[in-house]
């Protein structure tokens, strides 16, 4: 064994690997994507023996793909996010009727917030609805734990299993004894065994499998409730409260879920803080986390609740324990108030912090009042309140944007420029590109889910026809969810144009590789799969290709493209600047610019500002812009939109000498990039 600081997320890798996984697959998710990636580093190095590791092209094909292995015998382990889950669902509903063999565990990340999501959705609600059971753990130790028993659990009852971290608990860090090397479980010598009856899934044995379903889930409830390995996921606590006698029953109760739970025993040790500073008694109370919240675990539940009148449920994203407590009482007939999300006294939405289920806490134990009261005579008494709060307000707004030099912010601009003009609707889709919806790009106008806006574009195209009607993809989403939606604009003869932003990786998540980039997470390199040639396969008749960076280039094929009537794509290939070399950084000549704040409200480069206070001879006391070096790429797109020539490259070395020039009326001067020139349409557009 090794002791290893890590992350969540890699512990939980490492808990897949020491439980024996044989095949990892997934695709990249924020806040899932480091379990794969760990998978693959650890196989690398040489650590993970046997083990078959991969990003897959979406979600649905990772599991199936799983299904596959655990039929042979295989333990297998799939990973995403709380969305992805919804593309695999239709494997998911089917493959619980069929059953497992190999362990099969899911680990789906929720995001409350959301910090990088379009939903809230709460994975514990999608567990209860496919009838497989989840685990929910408070911190990266559970984490680890949970998804070792997991694999265990999978087997036993032949059920997929989930885990289901929240984002605090997938980046979080903690120490941990890791095995040096793993070993993959061997897999039974006969491999497959072919029972028709079995893994084949038809009306009737469906409505057995059901059955089966209902009968194993009671089952699996009561281990949750009586099983140590489980049990010490659903730990019960009693306190005396502060102050109070230790022999008086409770009749305050608290159930926290997820991280929540670990937030709400902090919280629980700030109000006995506060309230010992305030020479107040707690209430006794006892507190329980409940870990594995699917099925319910009603045994210890029952347990816990007795005695009491009052509980709190906190919890993150929905009122899942809530509604199981609601429930167990409805049947149970227990005198005992269910309080949370349903009654207004916890959080909604969003995710929960320590200071506000203090507060909620507060309030639930009746001491709100008189703390409050103690505070001001404390303030009155000279003691300052915490500035913390005031100087978080204070904080400004960073609002997200595209990186500085980002090849998309071209593809944008030159489709703003080339629609001028035009109605036009911009279905954007999942990726860094929905970015540019922000201002002054402003070129997105609906965003919905992987892949949506190549197939939203045709509904629009349907119902709106005087408008163009615009999809914007990106590479890792195009071949993730976009393929299908290709194939029916080309069917139905549907007037889209399609915008494929290829930046050569799955840029958001962390730049992993798709089928268009040729390398697989094992490092094997392969034929990459063409862009262009899925688009003609898939029926697409006129596709131009563009270098985003070049402005002049780019505006005459999305021009071309939206004037040919019927499906029509640009790909637009310029790599992130996450995984290509930057250029110098470019610079402003102070002679030249005239403080016109073009290369400002036009594409809006985070790399370039605005002084306020420089002068200059063509700019007068209206301020310049200024290029920040540390940011900038040198992509040269601001020089080509920059009307007065006064952004220039400078290499190292380089003596700076600025032309005295004219502004040109309209167009900006067109400059070589490092790229290869790009086949417009007056070069050859391809007519596919
Ligand atoms: S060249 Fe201009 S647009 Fe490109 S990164 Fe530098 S400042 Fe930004
Ligand atoms: S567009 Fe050119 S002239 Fe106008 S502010 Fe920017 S650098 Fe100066």
């Amino acid at each position: 064994m090794t002791k290893k600081l890590l992350m969540g997320n890699e512990a939980m890798a490492h808990a897949a690997l020491e439980a024996g996984v044989r095949v990892v697959a997934g695709y990249p998710g924020t806040p899932s994507s480091e379990i794969v990636e760990t998978v693959a580093k650890l196989h690398a190095a040489g650590t993970a023996h046997d083990v078959h590791v991969e990003w897959s092209t979406n979600e649905k094909a990772a599991l199936e793909l799983l299904y596959g292995a655990s039929l042979a015998g295989a333990r297998g382990l799939f990973t995403c996010k709380q969305m992805g889950l919804n593309v695999a669902s239709d494997a998911l509903m089917s493959l619980n009727y069929v059953s497992v063999r190999g362990g099969l565990v899911l680990i789906v990340a929720d995001d409350p917030g959301p910090i990088s999501s379009q939903t809230e959705q709460d994975t514990r609600r999608f567990a209860s609805f496919a009838k497989v059971p989840v685990l929910d753990p408070a911190t990266p130790e559970q984490a680890f734990a949970m998804v070792k028993v997991a694999f265990d659990l999978s087997e036993r009852f032949h059920t997929p299993v989930i885990v289901r971290p929240t984002t605090r608990v997938d980046h979080a860090s903690a120490f941990f004894d890791v095995q040096e090397e793993t070993h993959a479980r061997p897999v039974p010598e006969e491999g497959f065994e072919r029972n028709v009856s079995k893994w084949v899934i038809f009306p009737r044995r469906a409505y057995e499998a059901h059955g089966e379903i209902n009968e194993r889930l009671p089952q699996i409830a009561q281990a949750f409730a009586t099983e140590e390995q489980f049990t010490a996921f659903n730990r019960m606590e009693r306190e005396a409260g502060w102050g109070a006698a230790s022999d008086v029953q409770p009749t305050f109760g608290i159930v926290a879920g997820g991280i929540s739970a670990a937030y709400a025993r902090e919280a629980l040790r700030m109000v006995q803080a506060r309230a010992q500073a305030a020479g107040l008694d707690v209430p006794p109370y006892r507190f329980m986390q409940i870990g594995t919240p699917y099925p319910f675990p009603e045994a210890t539940f029952a347990a816990f609740a007795e005695g009491l009148g009052d509980v709190l449920v906190i919890e993150e994203l929905d009122h899942v324990l809530e509604d199981s407590l609601t429930i167990w009482v409805g049947r149970t007939h227990a005198s005992l108030n269910v309080h949370g999300k349903l009654t207004g006294e916890a959080r909604d939405r969003g995710e929960n912090d320590v200071d506000d289920i203090a507060a909620r806490l507060e309030r639930f134990l009746g001491l709100s009042g008189r703390l409050r009261l103690r505070r001001r005579e404390l303030e009155a008494q000279g003691y300052a309140a915490s500035p913390s709060e005031a100087a978080i307000e204070d904080l400004p707004v960073r609002p997200p944007v595209l990186c500085p030099g980002c090849p998309h912010r071209g593809a944008f601009y030159a489709v703003k420029q080339a629609l001028q003009g035009t109605s036009a609707v911009m279905c954007g889709d999942i990726g860094c590109y929905t970015l540019g919806n922000a201002k002054p790009l402003d070129a997105i106008d609906t965003c919905l889910c992987m892949g949506a806006g190549i197939t939203m574009a045709q509904g629009l195209a349907v119902a709106d026809p005087g408008s163009a009607a615009i999809a914007y993809v990106g590479d890792s989403t195009f071949f993730a969810s976009g393929m299908t939606g290709l194939a029916n604009a080309a069917y139905n003869n549907h007037d889209i144009t399609v915008m494929v932003l290829d930046n050569a990786t799955t840029a958001m998540t962390g730049t992993q590789p798709h089928p268009g980039t040729g390398v697989t997470l094992m490092g094997q390199r392969n034929e990459p799969l063409s862009i262009e040639a899925v688009l003609a396969a898939n029926g697409f008749k006129r596709v131009y290709h563009a270098d985003p960076l070049d402005k002049d280039a780019s505006i005459v094929a999305v021009k071309a493209a939206v004037e040919y009537e019927g499906p029509s794509a640009v790909i637009f290939e310029s790599p992130c600047t996450q995984v290509s070399k930057p250029n110098a950084p470019v610079l402003v000549n102070p002679d030249v610019c005239t403080g016109c704040k073009k290369c400002i409200t036009e594409i809006g480069c985070p790399a370039i500002g605005f002084d306020v206070n420089a002068e200059g001879m063509r700019s007068g006391n209206r301020g310049q812009s200024y290029v920040d070096p540390a940011q900038c790429v040198g992509c040269g797109l601001c020089l080509q939109v920059c009307p007065f020539k006064a952004i220039t490259t400078l290499s190292a070395g380089d003596t700076v000498a600025f032309p005295a020039v004219e502004p040109e009326q309209g167009e900006a001067q067109k400059i070589s990039t490092a790229s290869d020139p790009h086949e417009t349409p007056e070069e050859g557009g391809q007519d596919a």
